[in-house]
């Protein structure tokens, strides 16, 4: 098929051997690319129950059929591997000019497997692969002084994807920076990186890629781009970006806040909300191929923190690093931000481990002598940086919070487990779900633990006229976003087109057969993202996992929410069974979770 190379490049480290696996038309047609053949080839090539940091672990950097082509938003890339922080599947995005190279350079992939004698880094130009030392950036560069290097003495084109001190270290929220500022955030697959002696991928790629219909697709990226500049959504998202989320969270009362004990924050008005935020702002930031820049630029002119400049803070790392440390202060958060992208670390989880923290100092459950003489109270700036230091470096506490609240949780014990704001082993992301219950559904069943990325019920539950407080009618809801945007995953597209514009599905559709030359449909593309959101379910069952697994934290189903709209309400934990219960229904799963065996048929799985 067109718009694809047909061949990922393998890259054996122990050995320094490389090799091509051919993609054929039949693995293409059942997978698209992206999320969906990571799924595949994790689930083929991935030995069952080992540890993710084990040489035998697979790490794969993926494209799909759109990238590098004329369809907006094109710009993502896919890292699927194993989780160190849930030991079940991982996939996770960024955006970058890495994806487009890697097809430029005649791969759709490239599979790192085994484990460098020494620091390296790989570095592909076309069909040309070498594995270099990296001896001098390893323990002595940050991911953005590593990029910059790279930059500055090997190749300033094509695409980088580097880890920071938390990927060397084996962190399990460790990421990958790309173009400095864009990060497969989730689930730790800059440790995996780091567990192969590897700081960088760079790819440049001298091609280009053969499509079926390129004056169609210039027809079709110019009605995306009108459909951007009509729209009123689009407008704001430019002009906003995440900054607006936080007070429509906090007027619905799930605004995380002091590791969700409320889902109200008073002073995050006019601080760290789309004004306060605001305020530190300094330009629209864009992706490569998109014409909606979303993200912001910031700057912090004054005060302790003057000088940070960065892409960001997104709403996650306001929420997370903010109202649910206590802290209203868009400089702190943008300081944290640049630390956390500089060391390596996902901003979301490391949120929540300092939060946890916090909350187990304030209740005597944690010391000061525990947590190395840090006064690790709610509101404390300068205890919440150090210890963002400390996880990265594996530094005395630091190395228990690097472990993750999930195993935090275990070693305090005294009921700590209530209150550890996790599924899975990840760590939640920044909407307490007791004011949207559909939320809960979506962080519990995700298979890579407690993300946010796929559905965003919260979208339609606090509309006017909705009931966010039941569990009624939110399977088919959350199955429905979760299955629009996965399948954007297999693209692989930015899935913010289609939701704030929205460019409708079946644009992309169109895309898909102009750029392949084959008769794609709508409901061919959505059978593929179910076959995907399968096999995930049993790459994770081969690993242990069960229904028990599709959880909540103890606080959101039991403890009511103490203020806000939202007042009084959790979700009964008979109610969220029951949700979850209806979604395994809709997904073709049995009462405890598993694949029936007419689902692994009707897919074509191979198990
Ligand atoms: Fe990047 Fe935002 Fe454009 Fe998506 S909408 S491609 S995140 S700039």
């Amino acid at each position: 098929m067109l718009g694809y190379k047909g061949k990922l490049l393998i890259v054996n480290l122990s050995d320094g051997t490389t090799s091509t696996r051919e993609l054929d038309e039949k693995l293409l047609k059942l997978t698209v690319g992206g999320r969906g053949l990571g799924a595949q080839l994790m689930y083929d090539m991935c030995p069952p129950k080992v540890d993710p940091l084990d040489p035998s672990v697979p790490f794969m950097l993926l494209t799909g059929p759109m990238n590098g082509t004329l369809v907006m938003g094109n710009c993502k890339h896919l890292v699927a591997t194993k989780s160190p922080a849930t030991g079940g599947i991982l996939d996770t995005y960024a955006s970058g000019h890495i994806s487009a190279h890697l097809k430029y350079a005649g791969w759709d992939g490239v599979i790192l497997v085994g484990r460098a004698s020494k620091p390296s880094f790989v570095q592909i130009e076309d069909d040309r692969v070498e594995i270099r030392d990296a001896s001098h950036m390893w323990g002595k560069m940050d991911a953005f002084e590593a990029e910059q290097w790279l930059r500055e003495n090997v190749n300033e084109d094509g695409g980088k994807t580097v880890i920071g001190p938390a990927g060397e270290n084996g962190v399990r929220s460790a990421c990958l920076n790309s173009d400095f500022y864009r990060q497969t955030g989730r689930g730790g697959a800059g440790a995996v990186l780091g567990s192969k002696n590897v700081k960088a991928i760079m790819v440049n790629g001298s091609g280009g890629i053969a499509v079926s219909d390129a004056d169609g697709l210039l027809k079709k990226f110019e009605e995306t781009l009108r459909l951007v500049q009509e729209s009123p959504g689009a407008k704001n998202w430019v002009q906003y970006g995440t900054f607006m989320v936080t007070s429509i969270a906090n007027g619905a009362g799930i605004l995380p806040t002091r590791n969700f004990q409320t889902g109200v924050m008073p002073e995050a008005e006019g601080r760290i909300d789309k004004d306060g935020a605001g305020k530190v702002k300094i330009g629209d930031h864009g992706c490569p191929s998109c014409m909606m820049p979303c993200s912001n630029f910031v700057e912090i002119k004054d005060g302790p923190y003057a000088g940070s400049r960065l892409e960001g803070p997104d709403y996650e790392t306001i929420s997370l690093l903010g109202s649910n440390v206590g802290i209203a202060d868009p400089s702190f958060v943008s300081q944290a931000n640049i630390m956390c992208d500089r060391l390596g670390l996902d901003t979301m989880s490391t949120g929540v481990e300092i939060g946890f923290a916090m909350e187990c100092y304030e209740r005597g459950l944690l010391t000061k002598e525990n947590v190395d003489g840090l006064d690790l109270r709610f509101g404390n700036q300068e205890a919440a940086l150090k210890l963002i230091e400390k996880i990265a470096h594996l530094d005395g506490f630091g190395a228990f919070a690097a472990e993750g609240v999930r195993n935090m949780a275990k070693k305090i014990g005294k009921g700590s487990e209530r209150f550890a704001m996790q599924v899975k082993g990840l760590e939640y992301p920044g909407y307490d779900p007791r004011g949207a219950f559909g939320a809960a559904l979506n962080f519990g069943i995700n298979p890579r633990g407690a993300c946010h990325r796929k559905a965003w019920p919260p979208s339609i539950e606090i509309l006017p006229g909705r009931d966010p407080y039941t569990v009624e009618g939110k399977a088919e809801i959350v199955k429905g976003i979760f299955d629009t945007r996965a399948m954007l995953n297999h693209l692989i597209v930015c899935d913010y087109h289609s939701g704030m514009v929205p460019v409708p599905i079946p644009l992309y559709v169109e895309c898909m057969k102009m750029v392949t030359g084959e008769e794609w449909t709508q409901e061919q593309l959505f059978w593929v993202q179910e076959r995907t959101e399968t096999v995930m379910r049993l790459f994770n069952y081969r690993e242990g996992f069960t229904g028990k697994d599709d959880t909540a934290p103890a606080r959101i189903l039991e403890e009511p929410l103490p203020e806000g709209p939202g007042e009084g309400k959790f979700i009964p934990r008979e109610d969220f069974t029951r949700m979850v219960g209806e979604y395994y229904a809709l997904r073709g799963w049995d009462e405890n979770g598993a694949p029936t065996a007419e689902t692994v048929t009707k897919y074509q799985i191979k198990k």
